[in-house]
């Protein structure tokens, strides 16, 4: 398998995959959605009853929403994940107690009137723990309601629970071949303007390809010309890949590491394989 990356910026990545299967793609597909850990708040503590503020003003414990509600929305907020640093809770050197090595604690208070948002969250340490996208609306609080909570995050992986995907809509397409049999086809008559994503255009009495890694595979251009004109296939040992990451994680390392996984997986496979 050869990765030639294409696009790869903080939060999306395209790349072509050469000499790999389809099976092998999907494989990767499948543990960027499912296998790639990332932290989530997965415990939240809720303070019961009056919370004072500075001015010695009493608010009262109470919002909108239930608490399951908000312990919901704040396990969906992305957190930023250094993968070399934690461990998986159970597998952690602490038994699942909890330590600095498996979890990272988060603070919130706010008093209301007004909105409890993402970037509330505390991280009760490093900075840089600090959530990147601040403007999540979590709740609204009215006149006298205050919120107080103590949030616990931790790895997990998709296949717990949506909350631990960092990688959204990742997919992949057979890589396009686009063919013009200048035999059967009247450039005159062809119109360039039938391909949707624009990428044909006339040029000394031909049919050129500008970008041929935008096709969808849609085939108006065979449509459009003639029978045998125009051929369009997808080439099943190479691929066009696109995925998105919800900035816990940078593109490219959501890549290396699935890339490290499926590696992992393929050889305990085998390895189970021979053993029997
Ligand atoms: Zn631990």
């Amino acid at each position: 398998m050869d990765i030639e990356i294409r696009e790869m910026r903080e939060n999306y990545a395209r790349f072509v995959v050469s000499d790999a299967s389809p099976q092998l793609v999907n494989g990767l597909r499948r543990v960027l959605i499912s296998d790639l850990p990332k932290m989530a708040i997965h415990n939240v503590e809720f303070h019961l009853g009056p919370i004072m503020g500075e001015d010695g003003k009493e608010f009262e414990s109470v919002t909108p929403l239930f608490d399951e509600m908000i312990a919901h929305r704040l396990g969906l907020v992305p957190l930023p994940t250094y993968l070399d640093e934690f461990n998986f809770r159970a597998e952690c050197t602490c038994k699942g107690e909890g330590c600095p090595s498996c979890t990272v604690m988060y603070s919130l208070n706010k008093k209301g009137p007004s909105t409890v948002y993402s970037g509330d969250l505390e991280p009760l340490g490093s900075d840089k723990f600090r959530v990147k996208d601040e403007f999540i609306p979590i709740v609204k609080l009215g006149a006298n309601q205050a919120i107080l909570v103590y949030a616990t995050a931790e790895l997990g992986t998709g296949k717990q629970h949506a909350k631990f995907q960092a990688v959204q809509a990742p997919g992949y397409r057979y890589y396009p071949n686009i063919n013009f049999n200048y035999d059967k086809l009247d450039v005159d008559k062809f119109d360039v303007s039938c391909c949707p994503v624009k990428i044909l255009e006339k040029k000394d009495g031909r049919i050129a390809v500008t970008d041929v890694e935008k096709c969808t595979l849609c085939k108006a251009c065979v449509d459009e010309g003639s029978k045998g004109a125009v051929t369009v296939t997808g080439d099943d040992r190479r691929f066009v890949f696109q995925f998105e990451t919800d900035s816990s994680l940078s593109a490219s390392t959501a890549l290396s590491k699935a890339a490290e996984l499926l590696e992992k997986g393929s050889a305990e496979l085998v390895k189970a394989v021979s053993a029997l």
